[in-house]
C-alpha cells in the first residue's frame, strides 16, 4: 500500500490510555516513584550549585505553583502563559503547574530580542509572562497584564521561588481537562513563511510521554543519569527532561546552556551515562576532547537529534569513544519532537547515516515529490508521518495547517528521505525553507523580510549555507538599488541587530536579480547551487 508502519511493539505496560479526563500534569505526576521512594529519589541536580530536588519535592512544588497561579494570579484554563528562562530547576515545575490547571504553555529562547519575544507574546495571546530575571527587560510590559520572574530579584516583587513558598498551604485546584485540551503552543516555521505557533494538545504531550519511557526501557536506559543541556523552550527539551524522564523516575543532572567544559566536568562530576545531543556537541566532543582534562569512562550512550548527523563524523565518534553507543533519532516540533530512532546500538552501526526505524504508533509514507503518490522503499520523496503526537494545527493559520497537514491526518514534514528495505530511515535533504543553526531554526523569510526594508535593498533571498561546526549558516543573496555601495559588513551589522545571534546573516552575495518561477517563488535550489559552486571555485 506504500504505508510503513512501525515493525515496534508498545507491549501492555506502555499503552496509550483512552481515558478522556487526562492532562499531561496528571499524567507525569502518576508515573512518579511510589511515595515510599519519592522522599529520598533525587529528580534532578543543578549541576552549577549541586542543588537537589526529589520527586517529592517536585510534586509538592508542581502543586504549590499551581495552586499559586490559580488563587493568586487568577490563571485559568485556556490562559496562555508565555515562559522565558534558561533551563532551571524551576522549568519542569513551571511547565507541569500550568498544565495542571488547564494554561497553555508558550516557551521561547531567552537569548531572542525583544521584538521578536514581543511578537510571539502578542501572536499566541499570552496573559502572563514567566521570566528569569535577566530577561525581564526584554519583556514590554504593554499588553501583559501580568508579569512574575522564576527567580527571586532585586528588582521585581512576585518569582516563582515565593509563589512555592506562599501556595503550599492553598487548596489545589480542581480543573476540568481533557486530553484533547490544548497544552502548549511551541513555535516553528514549518515547510514555509515565518515561525507559526504550533498547536499540541495534552494527548499529543500524553502519548509522547509513553513513547520516551518505553524507549528508555527498550534501551535499557532506566537506571542511567542523564545530562540535559538542551534547551526546555525547544521540543526535543521539553519532551525528554521538562517532562519525559519523570515518567521513569530517572535522575537528571541539568546545565543552564551548553558549553563544552562545563559538561565534561559535569559527566565526570556526575558520572552521568547518557547525554542526548545534537551534532555540534558531538563535533565538539570529536575534535576538543582529548585536548580537555576529563574523565568520560561513565559515559554510555548519546543520542543526536534536532540536524542530520554525517557518517564521517559518526565514526570518528565512534573511534574516538569506543564504549560509548552513539544513535541519532529524527523528529520535528509538529510531532512532539519525535518518529523515529533506534533500539539497539547493533542496529545503528549496521545503518550508518540512518535516523532508525518508526516509533511504536508511527505510521509514514515517502510522497513523490511531483504527483504526491506513495513510493516503495529505496525510493525518495517527502517524508509524511502520522501519529497520536501530530500537532492539532498552527494557531489561527488555517492556510499553513492545510499545507501542512492533509485531512487524513498525514504530516508533511518538509523532509526529503526514504526509507530502505527493512523500514531504516535516511533523511537526505531538506524540501522546506528551514535554515538550521546549531540545531535552532532559522527562517529564510523572517531574514528577508529585514533585507527587504533597508532603503537600499531591491529584493533579497536567504539559503542555507553548509557549515562543519553550526551544521548550516544563513547566507544572503541581494540585490542592491541603483549606485548602492552598501557591503556585505553593513548588511551582516544591519541584520544582526534586529535578531537573535543564532539567526545572524553570515555571508552575504551580491546579485542582479534573485531567481524566481513564474509564479514568482524565490528558486532557493539555484541560489544553493550557484552558492556551492563559488565554494568550490574558491
Ligand atoms: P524542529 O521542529 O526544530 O525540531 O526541527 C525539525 C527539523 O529538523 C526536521 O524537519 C528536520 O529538517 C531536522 N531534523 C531533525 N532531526 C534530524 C535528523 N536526525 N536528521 C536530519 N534532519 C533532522
Amino acid at each position: 500500500t506504500g504505508i510503513y508502519h512501525s515493525l515496534l511493539q508498545l507491549g501492555d505496560d506502555f499503552q496509550i490510555p483512552t481515558r478522556h479526563d487526562l492532562d499531561t500534569s496528571k499524567y507525569v505526576l502518576s508515573q512518579f516513584p511510589h511515595p515510599d521512594h519519592a522522599e529520598s529519589r533525587v529528580a534532578l541536580i543543578d549541576s552549577a550549585t549541586n542543588h537537589q530536588v526529589t520527586y517529592a519535592q517536585l510534586q509538592r512544588s508542581i502543586r504549590a505553583v499551581a495552586s499559586g497561579l490559580y488563587h493568586g494570579l487568577g490563571v485559568r484554563k485556556g490562559d496562555v502563559v508565555f515562559v522565558l528562562s534558561p533551563n532551571s530547576i524551576l522549568y519542569p515545575i513551571i511547565c507541569l503547574a500550568i498544565f495542571s490547571i488547564g494554561a497553555i504553555l508558550s516557551p521561547a529562547n531567552p537569548i531572542n530580542t525583544q521584538s521578536e519575544i514581543a511578537k510571539q507574546i502578542l501572536d499566541s495571546g499570552a496573559k502572563l509572562v514567566i521570566a528569569a530575571p535577566e530577561e525581564l527587560h526584554k519583556v514590554a510590559t504593554n499588553g501583559v497584564p501580568t508579569l512574575l520572574t522564576t527567580r527571586m530579584s532585586s528588582d521585581y516583587s512576585l518569582s516563582i521561588e515565593e509563589l512555592i513558598e506562599c501556595s503550599d498551604t492553598l487548596e489545589f485546584p480542581q480543573v476540568q481537562i481533557t486530553q484533547s485540551d490544548i497544552a502548549a503552543i511551541l513555535y516553528s516555521s514549518g515547510t514555509t513563511g515565518i515561525s507559526k505557533g504550533v498547536i499540541l494538545t495534552h494527548s499529543n504531550f500524553i502519548a509522547i510521554m509513553i513513547l520516551l519511557k518505553w524507549s528508555v526501557y527498550a534501551s535499557s536506559a532506566q537506571n542511567d543519569v542523564f545530562l540535559c543541556f538542551i534547551p526546555m523552550f525547544h521540543i526535543y527539551g521539553l519532551a525528554f527532561f521538562g517532562l519525559g524522564l519523570f515518567c521513569s523516575g530517572i535522575t537528571t543532572i541539568l546545565m543552564q546552556r551548553f558549553d563544552l567544559q562545563a559538561m565534561l566536568d559535569s559527566i565526570q562530576a556526575h558520572k552521568v551515562n547518557n547525554l542526548p545531543a545534537v551534532p555540534p556537541v558531538i563535533l565538539g566532543l570529536v575534535k576538543h576532547a582529548s585536548k580537555l582534562r576529563c574523565d568520560l569512562s561513565s559515559l554510555r550512550r548519546v543520542g543526536s537529534g534536532a540536524a542530520p548527523l554525517s557518517k564521517e563524523l559518526t565514526e570518528e565518534f565512534r573511534e574516538r569513544f569506543p564504549w560509548v553507543e552513539l544513535r541519532q533519532g529524527y523528529g520535528l516540533t509538529e510531532s512532539c519532537g519525535a518518529a523515529t530512532f533506534f533500539v539497539s546500538d547493533e542496529q545503528a552501526k549496521a545503518h550508518p547515516g540512518s535516523c532508525g526505524r518508526l516509533i511504536p504508533t508511527f505510521s509514514a509514507k515517502v510522497a513523490d515529490i511531483a504527483t504526491g503518490l506513495a513510493l516503495p522503499p529505496c525510493r525518495e520523496g517527502e517524508i509524511w508521518i502520522k501519529s497520536p503526537t501530530v500537532m492539532k494545527g498552527y494557531l489561527k493559520n488555517e492556510e499553513a495547517t492545510a499545507a501542512t497537514l492533509a485531512s487524513d491526518g498525514w504530516l508533511k514534514t518538509g523532509d526529503l528521505g526514504y526509507f530502505d528495505e527493512d523500514g531504516f530511515l535516511y533523511i537526505l535533504d531538506r524540501i522546506k525553507e528551514l535554515i538550521k543553526h546549531n540545531g535552532y531554526q532559522v527562517a529564510p523569510a523572517e531574514l528577508e523580510a529585514i533585507l527587504l526594508n533597508h532603503p537600499q535593498v531591491l529584493d533579497a533571498a536567504v539559503i542555507p549555507l553548509e557549515d562543519e561546526e553550526a551544521g548550516q549558516i544563513p547566507m544572503a543573496y541581494v540585490v542592491r538599488a541603483a549606485g548602492s555601495e552598501l557591503s556585505e559588513e553593513q548588511i551582516i551589522q544591519y541584520v544582526a541587530h534586529q535578531v537573535a545571534p543564532y539567526k545572524k546573516v553570515r555571508k552575504v552575495a551580491f546579485i542582479s536579480a534573485i531567481p524566481k518561477s513564474a509564479a514568482g517563488k524565490i528558486l532557493r535550489k539555484e541560489l544553493v547551487s550557484h552558492s556551492q559552486l563559488q565554494k568550490i571555485s574558491k
